[in-house]
């Protein structure tokens, strides 16, 4: 598969060589320009029916409320951070919420 090149999985619009890895082992496509998206946003790509959210890392930096999880964004804001998750709120809406804040704890940087 690293030398196979592919669409893009988060805008499903370019051909791409570039991958990247979103959960241990499993490794999308990404283009150059979602790359650069991902210096300001983090994007998270849904495993399930494949679809990627991007959100403002500022925003999301400026909601949390718990100084550790702040912390730990902080650290990750000059970083690509491009994360897999099973589900999302097009496939599972009443787990969703459950699901993001249990993933925003488990984030590794
Ligand atoms: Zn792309
Ligand atoms: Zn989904």
């Amino acid at each position: 598969m690293n030398d196979s090149i592919g669409k893009c999985n988060i805008c499903k619009d370019v051909y791409t060589s570039t991958h990247v890895e979103v959960a241990p082992g499993i490794l999308v496509y990404v283009c150059g320009s979602c790359l650069e998206k991902a210096k300001d946003n983090f994007i998270w790509l849904c495993m399930s029916c494949g679809k990627a959210y991007l959100r403002p890392k500022k925003l999301v930096i400026n909601r949390v409320k718990d100084y550790e999880l702040k912390r730990a964004y902080m650290l990750c804001e000059d970083m690509q951070i491009i994360q897999g998750i099973d589900m999302c709120i097009s496939c599972n809406p009443e787990k969703i919420l459950d699901y993001m804040e249990a993933q925003q704890t488990a984030m590794e940087c």
